[in-house]
C-alpha cells in the first residue's frame, strides 16, 4: 500500500529506489541482571539467536542467483564464518553465566572488545572486517529482538539505486558513505543543520531528516521515492505516481547539467560587483569536485573529519600530508583549514566525557587549547602544508580574546618548532576566526585587530543566538535564518568588519541556501562559502542580481520585525 512520509528536505533533487534499512548494533542496548535460576534459559535464547541467522544466512546464501557477482556469495560466506567463530557465537554466553545479563548486553560487551582488537590491527584489508564483524552483531541483535534478518550489501552499486532508511546516523557514519554509491538517504532524527545533515549535503544525493517513522514502517527492498527538495517519501508508489516523479527527476538533472555550462563563468553580479564563491569540504578528495564546481577556493576544511572514524589520532605527517594534498591539489587557489572541531556532535574513538550540554561544553578551540601538545601537532602540520599554497587557518567558535592570544602564542611556538627542524613553512600564514557565539559577533572589535580574517559560521550562530538545538527535530522548526536577531547580528558583523577593512566570508549552510544568496549580498557578503552541490545554483543566482538594487530591500528587511512582512520582503527580493 502506498503512503506518504513528510521529514526536512536537506539536500534536494529526485531519488527513485529501493530501500535498505540500516541499524546500529552500537545503539543502545539494555543492560539487566538476570536471576540466576533463569541464566541457562538466557544463555539458551542467545544460542537460538545464532542458529537462526545461521539458518537466515544459509538461506540467502542458497538463493544467490548464478548471475549475481561472486563477492555476494563470498560475502556471505565470511559473515557465516564471523559467526561461527567462537569469540562470537560462545563467548557472550560465558559472559550471560559469568555476569548474570540479559544476552543483548553480553553480546554489546563482547563486541566492544571485538571491535578494540580490529582497530589494534595493522592489516587494513583485516581492520575493514570490522564492518562485517558488526553486521553480523547486527543480524544476532534483530534475532533476538524477534526481527527478521536482512543482508547489507558489500557495497552500495549505483545501479540498484539504493536508499539508506537510518533511525539517525552520525556524521562520522555519513561520511562513511562518501565511499559508497546510495541514491539517496533518510532518517528518523536530525535538524537541517546537524553536521549529519551538512555532511549529508555534500554527498550531493537526495536527502531527508526528521522522518521520525521512516524506519519502523518501510520495510526492506520497498520501492522508495525521495523528494529530497520538498522533504517527501513516497512509499510503495503506484504506476502514475512513479511516471510523473520519473518525468520530475529527469527535468532536475537536466536543469543540473545546464547549469554546468556557468562552471567557468566569472562570478561578477549584473552590476559588476566581484564575488567569491568557495566550497567546503570534509576530506581532501572532495578538491575534485569542488573544483569540478567551479570553486575559486576551499572556504572551509573541516579538518575533524580526518580524526573520526578511527581509534588513534592522525599524526603530524598524516595531518600534512592531507593539508598539502589539498593546498596543492587547489594550486594556488586560497585554501581555509579550520583546527579541528570536535566536541558536541563530532566526536573520536577517545573515551568521552558526556557533559550535560556538549555544545556548549569543551568543543571546537576550546577542546583544541585544553591539549596544547596535541593542538600544536595540527599546528605544525597546517604550517608545514602552507609552504605549498595559499593556506590560512581557522579557529572555530571563538568567544573570547584569550582565545585568540593563545592561539596565537601557539603558532609562534609551533613556527619555532619548524624553524628548528629546519622546516619551510608561509611566515605570512593568515589566521582567521570563526564568529559562532552571539557574544564575538557582538565584540566583534576584539578579534578584528587580532585577527587577519573572519568567517561567519551560521549553523552555530543560530544554534546559540536562538537557543536551538541544531541537532534536535524537536526543535528544528524553530531554526530561522530569517529570525530578526539573526539578522541584525549578520548586518552588525559586516558592518563592522568592512570598518575594519577585515576580510569577512560566511561558511554557514545559509552561504548555500540559494534564496538567501540577494538578502546575503545585500548585507555586504562577498565571499561566500557552501557544499560543492550549490555552487552553481548560487552563482548563477548572483549573476542575476544587482546589489544596489538589492540593498534597499534589505534595509527594509533589517527594519522589520514581522516575520510575514519579513517574508514578502524576500520573495520580492527573489523575484
Ligand atoms: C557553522 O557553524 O556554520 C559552520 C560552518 O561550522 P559547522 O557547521 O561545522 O559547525
Ligand atoms: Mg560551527
Amino acid at each position: 500500500m502506498s503512503f506518504t512520509l513528510h521529514g526536512i528536505g536537506i539536500s534536494g533533487g529526485i531519488a527513485i529506489g529501493r530501500a535498505h534499512l540500516v541499524s546500529h548494533a552500537k545503539l543502545e542496548v539494555g543492560h539487566y541482571a538476570v536471576p540466576p535460576h533463569q541464566v541457562p534459559e538466557e544463555s539458551a535464547r542467545f544460542e537460538n539467536a545464532v542458529r537462526t541467522v545461521r539458518d537466515e544466512l544459509k538461506e540467502v546464501r542458497a538463493g544467490v542467483p548464478a548471475a549475481a557477482p561472486a563477492e555476494f556469495a563470498a560475502f556471505i560466506d565470511l559473515h557465516l564464518m564471523i559467526l561461527d567463530d567462537s569469540t562470537l557465537s560462545v563467548a557472550p554466553r560465558r559472559i550471560i553465566e559469568t555476569e548474570q545479563c540479559n544476552a543483548e548486553w553480553a553480546l554489546k560487551v563482547q563486541m566492544d572488545a571485538l571491535l578494540e582488537q580490529f582497530d589494534n590491527i595493522d592489516d587494513g584489508y583485516l581492520r575493514e572486517r570490522k564492518t562485517d564483524v558488526l553486521q553480523v552483531v547486527e543480524r544476532l541483535m534483530r534475532a533476538l529482538s524477534g526481527q527478521p534478518g536482512y543482508i547489507p550489501p558489500p557495497t552500495a552499486d549505483p545501479e540498484l539505486n539504493l536508499i539508506l532508511v537510518a533511525h539517525d546516523l552520525s556524521p562520522a557514519d555519513v561520511v562513511q558513505f562518501k565511499q559508497h554509491h546510495f541514491a539517496s538517504f533518510i532518517t528518523d532524527l536530525g535538524g537541517t543543520t546537524s553536521h549529519t545533515a551538512v555532511v549529508a549535503r555534500s554527498l550531493n544525493i537526495p536527502s531527508i531528516v526528521a522522518l521520525h517513522n521512516a524506519r519502523q514502517l518501510i520495510r526492506e527492498d520497498e520501492m522508495l521515492i525521495v523528494d529530497g527538495t520538498q522533504g517527501v517519501v513516497i512509499v510503495d508508489p503506484d504506476r502514475r505516481g512513479l511516471a510523473e516523479y520519473e518525468l520530475r527527476k529527469h527535468e532536475f538533472d537536466l536543469g543540473r547539467q545546464k547549469l554546468r555550462c556557468l562552471r567557468d563563468t566569472r562570478c561578477l553580479t549584473f552590476d559588476g560587483v566581484a564575488v567569491e564563491l568557495h566550497a567546503n569540504i570534509e576530506l581532501p578528495q572532495d578538491v575534485a569536485t569542488a573544483l569540478d564546481n567551479g570553486a575559486t577556493g576551499i572556504g572551509l576544511f573541516r579538518s575533524e573529519f580526518l580524526f573520526l572514524n578511527r581509534s588513534d589520532l592522525p599524526d603530524e605527517d598524516e595531518q600534512f600530508e592531507a593539508y598539502r594534498q589539498v593546498t596543492r591539489d587547489m594550486d594556488g587557489l586560497p585554501v581555509t583549514i579550520r583546527t579541528y572541531d570536535l566536541g558536541a556532535d563530532k566526536n573520536t574513538a577517545e573515551p568521552q566525557r558526556f557533559p550535560t550540554n556538549p555544545a556548549l561544553g569543551l568543543r571546537a578551540v576550546r577542546l583544541c587549547l585544553s591539549d596544547p601538545q596535541r593542538f600544536l601537532i595540527q599546528l605544525r602540520a597546517l604550517l608545514r602544508a602552507s609552504h605549498y599554497g595559499k593556506l590560512n587557518i581557522l579557529i572555530p567558535m571563538i568567544m573570547n580574546a584569550a582565545e585568540v592570544t593563545q592561539t596565537m602564542h601557539l603558532v609562534a611556538q609551533a613556527k619555532a618548532a619548524l624553524d628548528e627542524r629546519g622546516l619551510p613553512y608561509d611566515a605570512d600564514v593568515k589566521i582567521g576566526g570563526m564568529i559562532e557565539v552571539p557574544a564575538a559577533a557582538l565584540a566583534l572589535g576584539m578579534f578584528t585587530r587580532k585577527l587577519d580574517f573572519l568567517s561567519v559560521g551560521t549553523n552555530d550562530l543560530i544554534q546559540y543566538t536562538l537557543a536551538v538545538d541544531r541537532t534536535d527535530d524537536a526543535v528544528a522548526y524553530l531554526y530561522d535564518p530569517l529570525h530578526p536577531a539573526v539578522l541584525g547580528l549578520l548586518a552588525h558583523i559586516f558592518r563592522t568588519a568592512a570598518r575594519a577593512r577585515m576580510p569577512v566570508a560566511l561558511c554557514g549552510e545559509m552561504a548555500g541556501d540559494v534564496s538567501l544568496t540577494r538578502l546575503l549580498l545585500g548585507l555586504g557578503l562577498r565571499q561566500f562559502s557552501m557544499h560543492t552541490a550549490h555552487l552553481l545554483d548560487v552563482k548563477q543566482r548572483v549573476l542575476q542580481s544587482n546589489v544596489a538594487a538589492l540593498k534597499p530591500f534589505v534595509t527594509k528587511m533589517l527594519r522589520t520585525h514581522d516575520p510575514e512582512r519579513l517574508q514578502e520582503l524576500l520573495e520580492r527580493l527573489n523575484a
